[in-house]
This record gives structure tokens, C-alpha cells and sequence, in this order.
């Protein structure tokens, strides 16, 4: 088995990024400016937005956080993104889900400026993924493919099962996945808490991407040898031995999972840290974006 270290790639890509960041107001440019907006006090999304803001301080962007209470209204928080859209020192931004339930996810969504929408979530962002037009692709898969990319890992032509169809991780992947692309032209099954056999379809998976939310679910008997095993999942278990009171388990059981895999990611420091960066590159996207119109 040998591990794909989410870790040491996101720091790799950061010292690229922060190159660029480097190159770009050394010749007259502002620095890259990420805002992300997080609504009310979900330990865990607290966890993830203050990642991204430290992220940009390491790699030389500039960032906001709005922060709001969890009773926001919907209306005023829609106002706030539509100053984000109209602020020109703003590259991109997020809002970080979920969100409290009196607040409609897609119209928030939909409200972000497509140019600006660095998560990927916006369904013009999705359409362009789709027809494999130019776009901010969703963070979780792009982070994905940038893993199998720098690992080197084939995928041409193999069988690649995911787990779970969520919007932002699971049907997007599966269309990346299965696109005429560097990392894709798998052939793609997605599953979901409807598939009738899951074992039967992991058990043909050259990749398996576990992306369903289910601490451990994957076991080595849902595995095949030699497979290439992607865990997206995150879930918080209680720990009293740990500081924070909890500990992190991916959605695959990694001791046993692992002694059949030809590759994995491990939880914490796989998939995670590459969301991250992924939300980075996209940003710096948008800037160059943007000083390529200017000077056209
Ligand atoms: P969702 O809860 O939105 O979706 C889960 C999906 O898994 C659904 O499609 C559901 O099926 C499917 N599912 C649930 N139980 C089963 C089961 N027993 N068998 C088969 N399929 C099942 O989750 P997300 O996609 O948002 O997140 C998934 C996991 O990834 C979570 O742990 C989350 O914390 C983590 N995550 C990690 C990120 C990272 O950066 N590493 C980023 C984003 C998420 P159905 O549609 O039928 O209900």
C-alpha cells in the first residue's frame, strides 16, 4: 500500500501558489482577496472556514471572514453577498455550509456571482462542468483529481465506483470521473443509499471514492485487491483521551482497507487539505481571469 498524502500535496501546491501570488504583485497587481461567510457556531464549519483563512495568510492572499449569528435573516444575508459580488477587491468567496434551516441553500447559492463562486456550487459553474467549458469546478472533486494527477495514478479506461451523490462531492466527481480528460475516462457507477448490492459494486471498483458521511463503512470485504481507495468522508467521534473531545474517522476503515489497497488517502490529511487548496487555485483563477480581460 502506499499512502496519497493530502498534506504534503496541498503544501506543495500552496508554495506554488504563493510563487505566483509573488510574481503577480511584484509586477503592479493587488493581492488575491478571498471572503468567506459563516453563519452561526457549527463547531466543525468553524473548524473549516478558519482553515481557509489561514490558508490564505500562508500563501500571500488577502482574506475576510464575515461572520453572523445563526438567527441572520435570509434577506440580510443575501444583501451581504451582494455586496461581495459588487466589490471589485473581492477575487472570490464562499458561504459555508449548511446553513441554518430558515435559509434557503439554493437561493444563496444562486445568488453568488458565477464569477466569484470559487466553491463551484453555482448551477451555471455546474453546467459549465458539465459540457467541460472553462469554470470554478466544485472544491472536494477538483481537490480529487489534482491527488490522482500528482500521484501519477492511471485512470484511463479503469472502473470507478463512488459512494454517495451529494451535490457537492458525489455527482459531480462522477461527472469528472467519466469525462475525456487527463484524470477520468473511467468507467463510472454512482451509488447511493438506494443501490440494491453496494458490496457487489465496490467489490468491482478499480477506484472507490467513499464519500457517503458513515464513519468506517467501507470494510476490506467491499474491496478488491490492488484497488485505489479515495476517502472523502469526515466524521467527528468522541474522544475524551483528545484536547478537542473528539477525533476525526474517514467513511473507509483504514487498518484493514489499506492492507488491500494499492493506494489511499488517509483521514485526517487526504482529501481534506486539498479542498482547501482547491478553493486557493480557484481564486487565483479568478484573478488571472480578471487581468486578462483588463488587458485585452
Ligand atoms: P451528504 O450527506 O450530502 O450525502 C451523502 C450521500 O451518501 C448521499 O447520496 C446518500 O445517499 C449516500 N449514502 C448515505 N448512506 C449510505 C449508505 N449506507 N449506502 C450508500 N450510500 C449512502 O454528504 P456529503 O457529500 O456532503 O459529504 C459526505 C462526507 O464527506 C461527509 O462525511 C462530509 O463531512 C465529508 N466531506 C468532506 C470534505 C473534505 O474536504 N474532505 C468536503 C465535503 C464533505 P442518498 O442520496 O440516497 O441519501
Amino acid at each position: 500500500m502506499q499512502l496519497i498524502d493530502g498534506k504534503a500535496t496541498s503544501n506543495a501546491i500552496k508554495l506554488e501558489i504563493a510563487e505566483e501570488v509573488r510574481k503577480l504583485t511584484a509586477a503592479g497587481g493587488k493581492k488575491p482577496h478571498l471572503a468567506a461567510i459563516l453563519v452561526g457556531e457549527d463547531g466543525a464549519s468553524r473548524t473549516y472556514v478558519n482553515h481557509k483563512v489561514k490558508s490564505c495568510e500562508q500563501v500571500g492572499f488577502k482574506s475576510t471572514l464575515c461572520k453572523f449569528d445563526a438567527d441572520i435573516t435570509e434577506e440580510a444575508l443575501l444583501q451581504t453577498i451582494d455586496e461581495l459580488n459588487n466589490d471589485d477587491d473581492i477575487d472570490g468567496f464562499i458561504v459555508q455550509l449548511p446553513l441554518p434551516k430558515h435559509i434557503n441553500e439554493t437561493k444563496v447559492t444562486e445568488a453568488i456571482d458565477p464569477n466569484k463562486d470559487v466553491d463551484g456550487f453555482h448551477p451555471t459553474n455546474l453546467g459549465k462542468m458539465m459540457l467541460g467549458l472553462p469554470t470554478f469546478l466544485p472544491a472536494t472533486p477538483y481537490g480529487i483529481i489534482q491527488l490522482l494527477d500528482r500521484y501519477g495514478i492511471e485512470t484511463s479506461g479503469k472502473k470507478c465506483v463512488i459512494v454517495g451523490r451529494s451535490h457537492i462531492v458525489g455527482t459531480p466527481m462522477s461527472l469528472l470521473m467519466s469525462r475525456n480528460s487527463k484524470v477520468g475516462n473511467c468507467t463510472v457507477t454512482l451509488t447511493h443509499s438506494r443501490t440494491k448490492d453496494l458490496k457487489k459494486e465496490c467489490l468491482e471498483a478499480d477506484i472507490l471514492i467513499a464519500a457517503l458521511g458513515k464513519a468506517e463503512f467501507v470494510t476490506a470485504d467491499m474491496v478488491k485487491e490492488g484497488a485505489v481507495i479515495v476517502d472523502v468522508g469526515i466524521t467527528r467521534i468522541e474522544d475524551a483521551s483528545k484536547k478537542s473531545g473528539f477525533t476525526l474517522k474517514g467513511d473507509v476503515k483504514f487498518d484493514e482497507v489499506s492492507e488491500k489497497a494499492s493506494w489511499i488517502t488517509p483521514v485526517p490529511g487526504g482529501v481534506g487539505p486539498m479542498t482547501v487548496v482547491s478553493l486557493l487555485m480557484n481564486t487565483l483563477e479568478s484573478v488571472k481571469r480578471k487581468t486578462v480581460k483588463e488587458t485585452v
